[in-house]
C-alpha cells in the first residue's frame, strides 16, 4: 500500500501496489484457459461487438461518475472539470478521485482493464495466428514480446502513477474512462490485429535490427525514467548525487547532466523509438500499423509543450537556465 500526494485538504489516499500481481494472476488464467482448448482465437471475430461494448461501458461509467460527482465535497473536485459546461465537465471529469468506499475508480482504471485488456487481445491474436497457419509468426510473436514487455514494465512500476497528471490533476471523465477501458486495449493492439490478416515473412537480419532498435529505446525509457524518479525521491542517492543540477527558487533542483541532460524529455525519446519497434515487423506494404507511432508522436509533442509550460510557470528563470543548457525537446538535434 502506498500513499498519493497530499490532497487539498491536507490528507493523502492510499493505493493498492499490486497491479503486477494482477498481470501475473491473469496470464496464469490465460494459459490454463488454453490448456482446457478455450479457442482464445475467437476475439479476432469479436474484436468489433467487444471494443463497441467497452465503448458504452464507458458511457455507462461516464453518467454515474459525471452524477455522483455532485454529492463530492467541493476540495474532492478537479480544477480543470467544472466549468459549469455540462458536456465539457462530462468529458473531462468533475470529480479528481472518486471511490466506492476504498475502491478507487480512476486509479483501477488507469492500467489495469487496460493495459492487461490489451495484452489478451494480443494473444489472441496470436492464437488466431496459429489457428490459420498453424504456427504463430515471428513478426507476431515480436510485437506480443515487445508490448508485454511494456506492460509489464508499466505494473511492474505502478507506484509511479500516483504522481501523473492522469492522477494529480485530472478528474475522472469520460476522456480517461474511454482511453483506458477502450482505446487502449483495442487501438493499441492494431498491430497484432494487421498481422493477422496480413501475415509478414521477417528475416533474421531484420528482426534483429527491430530487436536492437526495441531495447535501445526500453533501455532509454527506463533509465531516464527511473533516474528522475531516484532523484526526486533522494537527491543524495550515490546513482545520482554526481549528476550536475540547478537550483529553482522553489527549492527542488533540476538535473542537466545525465539522461535529462541529452534532451528536456528522454524518456519521450524512449517511448517513441519503441513504438517504431511495434510498427516494424508488420512491414511497408501498408500505413496501418503505423498509426500508433503517428498517434504517440502527436500525443507526446502535445504533452510536452503541455508539461514545458507548467514547468515554465514553476521554475520561471531557472527552466530559461536548463533550455538554454539543453535545447532540444525529444530528438536530440532534430526537435
Ligand atoms: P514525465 O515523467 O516526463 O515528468 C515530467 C516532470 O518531470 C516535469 O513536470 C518536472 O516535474 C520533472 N522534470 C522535468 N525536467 C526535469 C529535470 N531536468 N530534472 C528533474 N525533474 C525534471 O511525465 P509524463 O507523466 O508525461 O511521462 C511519464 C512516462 O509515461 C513517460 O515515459 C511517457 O513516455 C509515458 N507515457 C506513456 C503514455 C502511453 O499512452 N503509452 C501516455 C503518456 C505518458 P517536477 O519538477 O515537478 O518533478
Amino acid at each position: 500500500v502506498s500513499e498519493g500526494l497530499v490532497l487539498k485538504n491536507g490528507t493523502r489516499l492510499q493505493y493498492p501496489i499490486n497491479g503486477f500481481h494482477a498481470l501475473v494472476v491473469s496470464v496464469g488464467l490465460l494459459l490454463l484457459l488454453l490448456w482446457l482448448g478455450v479457442p482464445l482465437g475467437s476475439l479476432f471475430d469479436l474484436l468489433l461487438p467487444l471494443a463497441v461494448c467497452t465503448t458504452g461501458l464507458s458511457f455507462l461509467l461516464s453518467f454515474y461518475l459525471y452524477i455522483s460527482s455532485f454529492w463530492a465535497p467541493p476540495h474532492a473536485l478537479a480544477p480543470g472539470g467544472n466549468t459549469g459546461n455540462p458536456l465539457y465537465d462530462f468529458f473531462i471529469g468533475r470529480e479528481l478521485n472518486p471511490r466506492i468506499g476504498n475502491f478507487d475508480l480512476k486509479y483501477f482504471c488507469e492500467l489495469r482493464p487496460g493495459l492487461i485488456g490489451w495484452v489478451v487481445v494480443n494473444l489472441g491474436m496470436l492464437m488466431k495466428e496459429v489457428e490459420l497457419r498453424d504456427e504463430a509468426s515471428l513478426a507476431m510473436l515480436l510485437v506480443n514480446g515487445f508490448q508485454l514487455l511494456y506492460v509489464a514494465d508499466a505494473l511492474w512500476n505502478e507506484e509511479a502513477v500516483l504522481t501523473t497528471m492522469d492522477i494529480v490533476h485530472d478528474g475522472f471523465g469520460f476522456m480517461l474512462a474511454f482511453g483506458d477501458l477502450a482505446w487502449v486495449p483495442f487501438a493499441y493492439s492494431l498491430q497484432a490485429s494487421f498481422l493477422v490478416v496480413h501475415p509478414v515473412e521477417l528475416g533474421g537480419a531484420a528482426a534483429t535490427a527491430i530487436v536492437l532498435l526495441n531495447g535501445i529505446g526500453y533501455y532509454i525509457f527506463r533509465k531516464s525514467n527511473s533516474q528522475k524518479n531516484v532523484f526526486r525521491r533522494d537527491p543524495k542517492h550515490p546513482s545520482v548525487s554526481s549528476l550536475e543540477t540547478i537550483a529553482t527558487a522553489t527549492g527542488k533542483r533540476l538535473l542537466v547532466s545525465g539522461w535529462w541532460g541529452l534532451v528536456r524529455h528522454p524518456n519521450y525519446l524512449g517511448d517513441l523509438l519503441m513504438a517504431l519497434a511495434w510498427s516494424l515487423p508488420c512491414g511497408f506494404s501498408h500505413l496501418l500499423p503505423y498509426f500508433y507511432v503517428g498517434y504517440f508522436t502527436v500525443l507526446l509533442v502535445h504533452r510536452e509543450a503541455r508539461d514545458e509550460r507548467q514547468c515554465r510557470a514553476k521554475y520561471g528563470q531557472a527552466w530559461d537556465a536548463y533550455c538554454q543548457r539543453v535545447p532540444y525537446r525529444i530528438f536530440p538535434y532534430l526537435y
